[in-house]
């Protein structure tokens, strides 16, 4: 009878795993905000009231340049968009930040108001990767939030393992890291200790403002100020946490399984 009652629910409830990135992406929280976006334009007066109120020193202004804001230094507080008059810096609703190369995470300035979304992994890693990738999460002294969610991804509406991605127990047993948390002094050692564990070829994934560059601890004597100071980063994802799908964009971005590109964020 329980088996019958099982089966008639699941029936019922159909497929609850969601249709992207073959169907649209499902909406971001109106209080998410998504991307930030820089017009340097806008910003005329140079009052500076962003850069005083960004808690993680995310926002600098090179000098006679526009201001440049590091989308990996960002925690998404939203302080500088309500301090800002001109509104030159403003939300986009979109879930896309996933980036190479950490300097493409830098908005304005020299960077450009473009962010240069992540490309794939070169041909012969993606021939290795690209329908099986196991992956290790090494939690290097975060609040959680990232590894949370992180976690999601594993359930029935985002099942990541429909893309041959699985998190592994073992560093033996993965193709690569992923990693969250500023790396605390206390974590330096394992974390080191995790990569060499990992056979080569093998990746690395930044997830979170903490593993790009420390985030809400940046410069703070515990921490290293990201993973990069550790080991090579192959992927970072920013966020804090990054919302499960700007995690999901990224990973299968470097997977080659979504169009890559640079793009210009809309303001909503
Ligand atoms: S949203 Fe990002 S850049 Fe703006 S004040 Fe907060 S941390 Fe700084
Ligand atoms: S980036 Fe933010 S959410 Fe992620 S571990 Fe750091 S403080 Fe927590």
């Amino acid at each position: 009878m329980f088996a019958l009652d099982t089966l008639t629910h699941r029936l019922k409830r159909g497929c609850e795993t969601m249709a992207y990135p073959d169907g649209p992406p499902p909406a971001l929280p109106d209080r998410h905000g998504g991307a930030l976006r820089v017009d340097g334009a806008r910003c005329t007066d140079g009052c500076g009231a962003c850069i005083e109120v960004c808690p993680t020193d995310a926002i600098t202004r090179p000098a006679n340049q526009p201001i440049a804001l590091d989308l990996g230094r960002c925690i998404f507080c939203h302080a500088c968009i309500s301090a800002c008059g001109p509104a030159a810096i403003t939300p986009t609703g979109d879930h896309r930040m996933a980036v190479r190369r950490r300097e493409d995470l830098v908005l304005g300035a020299a960077g450009g108001e473009q962010l240069r979304l992540a490309a794939a992994l070169d041909e012969k890693l993606r021939k290795l990767f690209g329908r099986s990738l196991r992956l290790r999460q090494v939690s290097a002294g975060g609040c959680n939030a990232c590894e949370a969610d992180t976690n999601v991804l594993g359930t029935i509406g985002w099942d990541l393992g429909r893309f041959g991605i699985q998190f592994v127990a073992s560093p033996r047993h993965a193709d690569g890291l992923l990693i969250t948390g500023p790396v605390s002094r206390n974590m330096e050692l394992a974390l080191r200790k995790t990569w060499d564990a990992v056979p080569a070829p093998k990746i690395v994934i930044a997830v979170g403002a903490c593993a790009i560059a420390g985030g809400p601890f940046v410069g703070r004597p515990e921490v290293r100020d990201g993973a990069d100071a550790i080991v090579p980063v192959d992927l970072y994802i920013p966020g804090c946490p990054p919302h499960p799908l700007t995690i999901l964009d990224g990973l299968l971005r470097l997977l080659g399984r979504l169009e890559t590109g640079d793009r210009a964020p809309t303001p909503r």
